[in-house]
């Protein structure tokens, strides 16, 4: 009841509402419930691609495995190189990479060596191609090199027996490179997480069926679907779910028996929440917050049965930002990963962005080069939460602090950019 008051009273002074939650807030009450799964798996190693490491890797080899050149040149005693003038050394053999020489090398010796061949016993040194002149079986060698020189210790760059990898990590292409390069086959990660979705609302219909009057396509569970599979989730799609006590009753209770997690978006708004509300007591222990953010409002969390639950909001908009700053997070810790910060960056702000205080805001921007070459960001235009092409054509969420008022082109923001680079 003093909700409908309060907004039947706008005032100047902002979006301030002192019973709404912080994000970094209800960023701590939901990370403090949740625990990584502790169900693994072994993959083969192209398999891992994607998933989060569930162990520690410890190197079982030195890498470089031998000693190796690091450059193209000829391999010789360190101590043998001249001081002053020149000397002249005797060309006995030649390594190549995966071709050794073989043998070891006595004073006054060397060997042509390639990059990364492997460098013969006796020697420590490899003077560089362009450094010597060669007469025949004769290389002469000036001064200026020093002992040790463009040589690659064995265990130089991961001695054996180091951790590389921990638990936790997620496995990139660099990481599968760097595990095929230790001659690992095979990793133990977390075992996927199950999600399972449901929109709530009368008026939403599937694709496929007809719209009536006041009917609306359910958008919500396909960038559910889109989120959660980039994410690395096993998705259960339940479909729309009626406003109907009986039919939300049982949707709940079949998601949470099937599912790790389970998000639902739409009817968690203020006249909605009670039913839901309701609906939630006999199944698990669930908040309803509001949060002090735009858009995105009303969100809430908790456990349906043994599941992580987070209710969305029903805006095509909200849901897609409370996915990303709150259950994404969520679900990586689920998953066990223990990185999960969103990468930001300030930049200025190439538009002014209208902003009341009261709330942060994540507003749809265009992050581009301005004609000085610095990056710089422009607004998407209309930023209602049910426009969901404000998401489409922009690439970064520009997020405004709780306390900010409207910014003035050229002014410094935050961004969070929606791609990353691996
Ligand atoms: P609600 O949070 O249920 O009050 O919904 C807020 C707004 O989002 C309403 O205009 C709904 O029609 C719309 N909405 C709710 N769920 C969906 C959905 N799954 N797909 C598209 N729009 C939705
Ligand atoms: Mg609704």
């Amino acid at each position: 009841m003093s909700e409908r008051l309060i907004n039947l009273q706008p005032s100047c002074a902002g979006d301030y509402d002192p019973s709404s939650l912080s994000v970094p807030e209800a960023l701590r009450r939901i990370d403090i419930e949740v625990q990584p799964l502790s169900g693994y798996q072994r993959l083969a190693l192209r398999d891992a691609l994607g998933r989060i490491l569930a162990e520690d890797i410890e190197s079982p080899v030195d890498v470089p495995a031998h000693t190796n050149s690091a450059m193209d040149g000829y391999a010789l005693r360190g101590a043998d190189l001249p001081e002053t003038g020149v000397r002249d050394f005797r060309l006995v053999g030649a390594a190549l990479a995966g071709s050794p020489y073989g043998g070891a090398l006595s004073e006054g010796e060397c060997i042509r060596i390639m990059t990364g061949a492997v460098v013969p016993d006796g020697s420590d040194t490899v003077v560089m191609q362009e450094h010597v002149e060669v007469h025949g079986e004769e290389i002469r060698i000036g001064p200026g090199n020093r002992l040790g020189q463009n040589v690659r210790a064995a265990g130089e760059d991961i001695p054996r027996g180091e951790t590389v990898l921990r638990s936790g990590k997620r496995i990139s292409p660099a990481e599968l490179g760097l595990l095929a390069s230790l001659g690992v086959a095979e990793v133990q990660v977390f075992r996927r997480p199950r999600v399972a979705f449901f929109s709530t609302g009368d008026e939403l219909r599937s694709l496929g069926e007809p719209l009536r009057e006041g009917d609306i396509y359910d958008s919500n569970r396909y960038t559910l679907f889109g989120m959660l599979t980039r994410l690395g989730a096993e998705v259960i799609d339940m479909g729309v779910v009626c406003d109907r006590r009986e039919d939300l009753h049982a949707a709940f209770r079949q998601a949470a028996e099937v599912a790790d997690a389970v998000i639902t978006s739409g009817g968690v708004s203020v006249g909605e929440a009670d039913f839901v509300k309701e609906t939630l007591g006999s199944l698990g222990k669930v908040n309803f917050w509001k949060i002090a953010m735009k858009p995105g409002r009303p969100l809430a969390f908790g456990r349906v049965g043994g599941a992580l639950f987070f209710g969305l909001p029903g805006n095509p908009v909200s849901v897609m930002v409370t996915f990303y700053e709150f259950v994404q997070p969520a679900l990586r810790r689920l998953m066990g990963a223990t990185e999960h910060e969103a990468v930001t960056i300030r930049v200025r702000s190439a538009s002014r962005l209208r902003k009341r205080p009261g709330r942060v805001e994540y507003q749809r921007g265009v992050l581009r080069r301005s004609d000085d070459g610095e990056f710089e960001v422009g607004v998407t235009g209309a930023q209602g939460s049910g426009i969901l092409s404000s998401v489409s054509i922009a690439n970064c969420f520009i997020v405004l602090p709780q306390d900010s008022g409207d910014v003035e082109p050229g002014a410094f923001v935050e961004v969070q950019p929606f791609e990353g680079l691996v």
